[in-house]
């Protein structure tokens, strides 16, 4: 025997690639290609600590473990209750809490085969049991698929609008998911919503349900992928119970800089609609364009789109592509193979990937 027997066995999630150079185009991890809110910049941050603080940023100080000034900055933004907001260092982070904290029994937790690739990561290293569910042929998530029968399901989640695909499912079909599984908690990770029509949130049930988890991250609509921040929303007593399992494992995950840029873009709504305002009718021209050029485009609700060629095969384009400066995400796995994830970036961005493609396609 050695220690090597007692390592934890895992395989990592795999995140898309950073690029080095800066003259690259980078549509490959669905960050946003707009600033975060203007209030958000290192002089704010010292004068509003300074004034907090009396003498400059508070950095030698631990921050608040409650990060109680976000949390309450994002209970008003949604018409909350304080205790029903938890907060984390990204979605990540808070999935993982999610995962920890309430998939805690040997029935199988249900995720779409083509989804969010931490999941199946998350439920290994938790040692919790899963079941994937197909989506349909036409990539969709089908609400029956996920009602067995009573007491067979340790929990669902999925993302919504799905990811790699972009598409959303109506809030009706959510609704039919969630009360189907009333004796688990369902997660509905909601990275990218802000980006679909308004009234698509799970948000509006949580009054229904008690069973309900609903993630959001400030790193694609918010413009803070750096930063680092994410949350739930859910009953006082779901949040209690994340609560509790993360003061058993880290105390103080939100660090001060987060907790304050977070607030200023909590408050700057009017620069968020805009940038997510800009980033839809790009997506819209751009899928006008991919179409014109012969692509398959599933329907997007996101801030990327999946599409594909029907004769050019995606991963000779993704290569193409990559030689030339331009990121995309690629996905080498069954069912999907043939589709190229595209963030939506600028204008300019999207009339270079277009200008590309006519010549590749010639
Ligand atoms: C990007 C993403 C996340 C994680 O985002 P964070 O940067 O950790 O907040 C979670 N779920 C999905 C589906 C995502 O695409």
């Amino acid at each position: 025997m050695s220690w090597r027997d007692y390592v934890r066995p895992v395989t990592p999630y795999v995140p898309g690639e950073q690029p080095k150079e800066s003259k690259v185009i980078k549509l490959n991890t669905n960050e946003n290609p707009y600033p975060p809110a203007p209030g958000i910049d290192v002089n704010a941050f010292r004068s509003e600590a300074a004034v907090a603080g009396g003498e400059g940023p508070e950095l030698r100080k631990y921050p608040d473990s409650t990060a109680h000034d976000l949390v309450s900055a994002i209970a008003a933004y949604h018409g909350v209750e304080e205790e029903q907001v938890f907060v984390g260092v990204g979605s990540d982070d808070v999935l993982g809490m999610a995962f920890l904290t309430f998939f805690n029994s040997e029935k199988p937790v249900l995720f779409p085969d083509i989804s969010y690739s931490f999941y199946p990561v998350w439920a290994d290293l938790f040692k919790i049991p899963f079941k994937t569910v197909p989506l349909t042929e036409d990539y969709r998530i089908r609400p029956s698929d996920y009602m067995l029968p009573e007491g067979e399901v340790g929990g669902v989640v999925f993302p919504n609008p799905n990811a790699p695909t972009a598409i959303l499912l109506p809030l009706d079909s959510v609704e039919e998911i969630i009360s189907a599984n009333r004796d688990s908690i369902v997660i509905v990770d909601e990275a990218y919503i802000d980006f679909a029509p308004e009234g698509s949130s799970a948000l509006s049930l949580l009054p229904k349900y008690d069973n309900l988890l609903v993630v959001r991250t400030f790193s694609k609509s918010r413009s803070m992928a750096g930063l680092r921040i994410g949350y739930a929303v859910g009953s006082k007593e779901v949040i209690a119970a994340m609560q509790a399992v993360k003061y058993s494992y880290n105390s103080y995950t939100m660090n001060q800089p987060s907790i304050l840029w977070g607030c200023a873009s909590i408050k700057d709504d009017a620069y968020f609609r805009a940038t997510v305002g800009k980033i839809v009718a790009t997506r819209e021209r751009f899928t006008k364009k991919l179409k014109e050029l012969g692509f398959t485009v599933l329907p997007s609700s996101a801030n990327f789109v999946f599409a594909g060629h029907p004769e050019v095969p995606a991963s000779e384009i993704f290569a193409a592509a990559r030689a030339k400066g331009i990121f995309f995400r690629y996905f080498a796995q069954p069912r999907i193979d043939n589709f190229l994830r595209i963030t939506i970036g600028t204008d300019e961005d999207m009339d270079t990937v277009v200008s590309f493609l006519n010549e590749y396609l010639g």
